[in-house]
């Protein structure tokens, strides 16, 4: 009697079910419908879609839709919206959906933080369903062995918390925004402040539970390919080979209190020439410092006049005293003082650097509040600098900034060395290492006032400074992040040789920005040969006749020149030519140079004019006097590529150079985005997946052994205990294994 209440009771469940899902249906048309009858199939019995699906019909869609967009340019847009938003509560329902979707040719689009820069986890050009991941966000910490599991929709915010909660001496390698998902930062490689000591987050990444595009899951060992998958999700781009439910990753040693510093300095403070320091000082400097460098322009004081803004943001994993010795040894241009230093805890610092507004002290349950941080509109690029940016470059970066109104455009500059320069190129799907000194993401934004025209004009100006870049930054091809998506790129390449074509157009259009250079240069020379001869006007448009100034200052400037060479020649400093070549091959890391570029002079001479103006009024702080390059010691850019590899191979590992990975089956796609709209591997083919049920099918029985390898291969046996079948169905597709029954490995 029991069991016939008991189904009948079912039975009821079933059919309201059924006649939800086809309400929800009603409006769809018959490929949606489709899907929505392969989600109600019977065999998926038990699993209540009903409360996790979305369709636009649906009241809440568009908040749920809303929620987690982070660019709100992307935020408005119609028309390329998902047809249906999943939620997933439990893994099995992110398999039911992505095997439902590839029945009945839908695309997947899946979701964590929402902060893709062009939006594509949650805009498409063709139909498709989102799965956003934000119920799967479960964190736990193994503080004993110092690693944690983090299932993918979890951001970084509320994995900081997770890890204070048990531990304040631990932390990961994160980025430095808090509403960053999880997913999505490990996908792209994910720096932050600790990158300088530990590397990319990525580098600390132990293991991965994986759904592919067949909807099995697997981790590390279980299957073939997992590995070379493992190697690809981590910088790749994860969405690339399917969806990752969670990593194991390794947790890193930090102090019980870090310091931090936010100084900023104007033109008339320097800027210029604090930030050139700037450039072969933060790449280099001690590892336990990371002083990230942020360019916008500002208001003058008086808000007259505008002037180019450079902030210095840093965290040191130690204490203010050994901070400032440090700074003082290598860099004594920023003239930091303790007053500007906080010292307070690791998972404080985190809040602080989100810079919105967060004083010391604030309650770190910000960090699980997911709407407690600014949103923007904005569109950016990225890039990778090898050489320092030379003084004259930066001021035609200046001139653009002054185009715009005050805080339209930024360029954010993450230094890198220190731990990152350890990694051979190929270790990941991240080639940015040794030899780069920082990467730079140059922005507009703008808010919900701003007209149409005003944005087009923010966005061709970014693409004139992006151009204006072109001989400053990584060439040949130049680079950019791939967590900094940007579709001006070019989309669509499916196979490395098909990116390789933009690579080659790119280098083409390097070479002609170059050329463009080079004649813009000779032009300048020639001109100056002839005002020389024929007296003219001079830098700053005053009449010079006969080759002789009428101002005074040229002959004041030279007087200094020539003081200044006297003074080195009796110091027996070495002058250079040729701007920031004389970074290379001269020393050995780490060994100190005492030589100074013409350039580094010109500067000097400069800066003597400009501590003159400080002194009229122009800044707001007593400084001590900028010490010189001659007294500061320099060092050598860390970058020799034969020896970093040479170390490697000594530690035991194999290296491969990372065009070859980029050759491989896995590795060529692992750079690559997927043209939007196509599930990744969907052109294999042929095999079916052994996992698919038929949406018809009422049961279907798997043995605990099988499992398939990427290639669809039933008869390739899995190749570790901890095996993928643990994940997939049995029976009637209910799931030995959720999140909140946890695997015994
Ligand atoms: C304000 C802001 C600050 C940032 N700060 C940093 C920083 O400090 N350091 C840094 O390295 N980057 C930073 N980024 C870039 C950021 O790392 C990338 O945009 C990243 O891809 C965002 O991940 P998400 O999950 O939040 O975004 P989403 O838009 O949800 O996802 C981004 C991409 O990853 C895919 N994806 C997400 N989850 C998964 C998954 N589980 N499996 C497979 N694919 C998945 C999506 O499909 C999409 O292609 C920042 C971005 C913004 C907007």
């Amino acid at each position: 009697m029991k069991r016939a209440i008991s189904s009948s009771l079912l039975l009821v469940t079933y059919l309201l079910l059924l006649i939800n899902l086809w309400t929800l249906a009603s409006s769809a048309d018959n490929a949606d419908q489709e899907f929505l009858k392969c989600l109600s199939s019977p065999f998926y019995e038990g699993i209540k879609l009903s409360e996790i699906l979305y369709t636009p019909n649906n009241s809440s869609y568009t908040s749920v839709l809303q929620s987690s967009i982070q660019n709100l340019r992307l935020a408005g847009l119609t028309g390329q919206m998902p047809s249906f938003i999943v939620t997933p509560i439990i893994y099995s329902q992110v398999q039911i959906v992505v095997l439902c979707a590839k029945n009945h040719q839908l695309q997947v689009r899946v979701r964590g933080g929402g902060h893709d820069f062009e939006g594509l986890s949650y805009v498409s050009d063709q139909p498709f369903v989102l799965i956003d991941l934000i119920n799967l966000r479960n964190i736990t910490v193994d503080a004993g062995n110092g690693t944690a599991w983090v299932q993918s929709g979890a951001n970084l915010g509320e994995l900081n918390y997770r890890i204070a909660e048990k531990s304040s001496e631990f932390a990961f390698p994160g980025g430095v925004w808090p509403t960053v998902g999880i997913g999505g930062f490990l996908g792209g490689g994910g720096y932050g402040s600790l990158t300088r000591k530990y590397g990319l987050g990525a580098d600390s990444v132990i293991d991965y539970r994986f759904l592919n595009y067949e909807s099995n899951v697997f981790d590390r060992v279980s299957v073939v390919g997992s590995e070379d998958i493992f190697w690809a999700v981590r910088g790749g781009t994860a969405s690339s080979f399917g969806i990752v439910l969670e990593w194991q990753i390794k947790l890193v040693p930090v102090p019980k209190n870090v310091t931090v510093f936010a100084v900023t300095r104007t033109l008339a403070q320097n800027a210029t020439w604090i930030f050139h320091q700037w450039q072969y000082v933060a790449p280099n400097i001690h590892r336990d410092l990371y002083i990230k460098a942020k360019i916008t322009s500002i208001k003058t004081a008086d808000g007259k006049e505008k002037t180019i803004q450079v902030s210095f943001e840093s965290l040191f994993l130690g204490p203010v005293d050994r901070l400032l010795n440090i700074m003082e040894k290598s860099f004594p241009e920023l003239d930091l003082v303790r007053k500007d230093c906080t010292e307070m805890s690791w998972v404080k610092s985190t809040l602080w650097f989100a810079n919105a507004g967060f004083p010391n002290g604030e309650s770190l349950e910000l960090l699980l509040n997911r709407n407690a941080f600014q949103k923007f509109y904005f569109k950016a690029k990225s890039d990778f600098v090898q050489e320092p940016i030379p003084a004259e470059a930066l001021d035609g970066i200046w001139k653009l900034f002054f185009e715009l109104e005050a805080g339209e455009a930024q360029i954010e500059i993450t230094p890198f060395g220190g731990k990152m320069d350890e990694f051979p190129e190929s270790a990941l799907p991240f080639p940015h290492r040794a030899g780069n000194l920082y990467m730079m993401l140059e922005g507009v934004q703008w808010d919900n006032k701003t007209s149409p025209e005003k944005q087009g004009k923010l966005l061709k100006w970014l693409e004139r400074l992006h151009m204006y870049l072109t001989p400053f930054v990584s060439k040949n091809p130049r680079a950019s992040y791939v967590n900094y998506n940007d579709l001006d790129l070019g989309v669509g390449s499916k196979t490395y040789d098909e990116a390789s074509v933009w690579e080659n157009e790119q280098a083409k259009a390097q070479e002609k920005a170059q050329e463009k250079a080079q004649e813009k240069a000779q032009e300048k020379a020639q001109e100056k040969a002839v005002e020389s001869q024929q007296g003219s006007t001079n830098r700053k448009g005053k009449r010079v006749e006969d080759g002789a100034p009428v101002t005074k200052k040229p002959v004041a400037r030279e007087l200094k020149r020539q003081k200044l060479s006297v003074r080195r020649a009796q110091k027996g400093v070495v002058i250079s030519e040729g701007g920031a070549s004389r970074e290379k091959g001269k020393a050995s890391v780490g060994e100190e140079e005492n030589f100074v570029t013409a350039e580094d002079e010109n500067y000097e001479v400069e800066k003597e004019d400009r501590e003159i103006k400080d002194k009229e009024g122009d800044v707001e702080r007593t400084r001590k006097p900028l010490s010189f390059l001659e007294t500061v010691p320099r060092k050598k850019l860390p970058f020799v590529r034969g020896e970093v590899v040479d170390e490697w191979e000594k530690s035991g590992k194999n290296y491969t150079a990372f065009s070859d990975k980029l050759r491989g089956d896995v590795g060529r796609k692992a750079v690559f985005m997927p043209t939007p709209g196509q599930l990744p591997f969907a052109s294999t083919g042929g095999t079916p997946p052994i996992s698919t049920p038929p949406c018809n099918a009422t049961s279907q029985q798997t043995t605990s052994k099988e499992t398939t390898n990427m290639q669809g291969d039933l008869s390739q046996p899995s190749q570790s205990p901890r095996r993928s079948v643990r994940l997939q169905m049995k029976g009637k597709f209910t799931f030995e294994n959720t999140p909140d029954d946890p695997i015994e490995l």
